[in-house]
């Protein structure tokens, strides 16, 4: 099978794995953070967790996107800053914002991190530096200006919300009501921000690798958008009437 077929076939086999991952997601909630609970197997702690399934989408995706034909051209490399950007800070410094307590995360939910990582890195970055055509007039697109737009807001979105929840962390004494921004829309503007990211990145790209990442991570974020918006409500009665999950007025 030539390549570019199996990759679309890679492609399309992530976008059938959204339907039952979003299915199973509204029913079990992911077990770790204000998730966590037993009986998912032997844990490590979550600073290493977080690099450990975060690592393929900065190295795999390196070594993939080097090995492309179209590696060192203006269009893949500005994609590939994009990419690495959002990634480098996801593996290496995010792990590290978090405050250094005794929280921990299944060896089992960071494997299928770390396995769908994989698979998504060899899709994307495959995409950009060889499968993908991205002349430099790309750059002059409504894909691309769109696109990349929608990512700069998005990763801004995401690394203010995760900002706000690391500091209230880092105040100790548990979880608190977070305030600014679009936390007085929203319950997890963080996961609306990283679902931005990646819409940007699917228009930006325009392919099929793209849009099969954007719809696994609405799959993954989404329901877990609502059970926290749920987890909230319960937990505190005087949880701002006005905020919903993720969508400001929507959802
Ligand atoms: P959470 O919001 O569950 O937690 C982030 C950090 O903030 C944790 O350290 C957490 O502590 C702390 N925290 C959360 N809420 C509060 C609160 N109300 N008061 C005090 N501390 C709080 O985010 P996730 O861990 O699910 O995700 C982290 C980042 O990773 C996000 O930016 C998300 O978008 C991204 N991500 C992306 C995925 C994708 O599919 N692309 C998948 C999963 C995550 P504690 O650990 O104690 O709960």
């Amino acid at each position: 099978m030539p390549e570019v077929e199996l990759h679309a076939w890679v492609a399309w086999g992530v976008i059938a794995l959204a339907v039952p991952t979003v299915v199973a997601l509204l029913f079990i909630r992911a077990p770790y953070g204000r998730h966590s609970k037993p009986g998912w197997g032997p844990t490590l702690p979550a600073r290493w967790a977080w690099m450990y399934m975060e690592t393929p989408p900065v190295v795999l995706w390196l070594a993939v996107f080097v090995l492309g034909a179209n590696a060192g051209a203006a269009v893949p490399l500005v994609l590939a800053a994009m990419w690495q950007i959002h990634y480098i800070h996801r593996a290496y410094i995010f792990p590290f914002r978090m405050s250094a307590d005794n929280k921990r995360m299944p060896l089992s939910v960071a494997s299928m991190g770390f396995g769908f990582n994989c698979v998504n890195a060899y899709v994307n970055a495959r995409q950009v530096s060889e499968l993908g055509s991205y002349p430099v007039a790309w750059l002059g697109s409504w894909q691309f200006l769109l696109g990349a737009a929608l990512f700069a807001i998005g990763l801004a979105i995401n690394l203010h919300a995760d900002t706000v929840l690391l500091r209230l962390r880092a105040q100790g004494g548990g979880y608190k009501i977070p305030h600014g921004g679009l936390y007085e829309r929203i319950s997890c503007p963080n996961y609306f921000g990283e679902s931005l990211e990646w819409l940007g990145w699917a228009i930006a790209t325009w392919s099929l690798a793209g849009w099969s990442f954007f719809i696994f991570t609405a799959a993954n974020l989404w329901p877990r958008a609502l059970a926290n918006h749920r987890w909230y409500i319960e937990k505190f009665p005087d949880y701002p009437k006005q905020r919903r999950a993720l969508l400001p007025w929507l959802l």
